[in-house]
């Protein structure tokens, strides 16, 4: 995928909408679901240097909220989505994540839905972001944040118990 990226990046194929690209793949009979995931790759190739130079306090990671263990999870809902009281329940990803997120200086939002990001964003100054979620929210939110942002794919999506990569989140940071 890297290379493919390069690739389409060095031959000046329009990525500034997930349609420009999309009319440009589908010529060659690629599969919507991976033509999302080219345009999210994509994104992220092109945003990382923007998003690296941007001081770290100014940058926000957003994690859905479907990525906490439903049943067990006691964190309340407030203004800017669920807040997390660090309970560090065995199998929470979230624990982990927003810990060492944290660590470096990033702000952390747990959030249910797009709307809250943008609110999130515009209220608190965000001046760059990092998220997690399913392919559809991240074509989303990179069509339409106007500040630099990165993708990072949820490994199993859905609307509770999801799951994603700790290394890939981290990584990301
Ligand atoms: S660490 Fe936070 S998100 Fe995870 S279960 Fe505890 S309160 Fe919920």
């Amino acid at each position: 995928m890297k290379d493919a990226v390069r690739r389409i990046v060095g031959a000046g194929v329009d990525v500034s909408t997930r349609k420009a690209l999309k009319s440009s793949m589908s010529l060659l009979g690629i599969k919507e679901e991976n033509i999302d995931r080219m345009y999210i790759n994509v994104k992220n190739s092109v945003n990382r240097k923007e998003l690296d130079e941007i001081p770290v306090e100014n940058r926000a990671l957003f994690l859905p909220h479907c990525l906490r263990p439903a049943e067990l999870c006691r964190a309340r809902v407030g203004e800017y989505g669920y807040e997390c009281n660090g309970c560090s329940l065995e199998g929470c990803k979230i624990a982990e994540i927003r810990k060492e997120a944290e660590n470096r200086g990033y702000r952390v939002f747990i959030v249910p839905g797009g709307s809250m990001v943008y609110n999130i964003m515009k209220k608190e100054g965000i001046k760059g972001m990092v998220g997690v979620a399913c392919i559809k929210e991240s074509v989303d939110a990179l069509e339409n944040i106007d500040v630099p942002a990165f993708a990072v794919e949820l490994s199993k999506s859905g609307c509770v118990n999801t799951d994603v990569s700790v290394r890939k989140v981290i990584g990301s940071l």
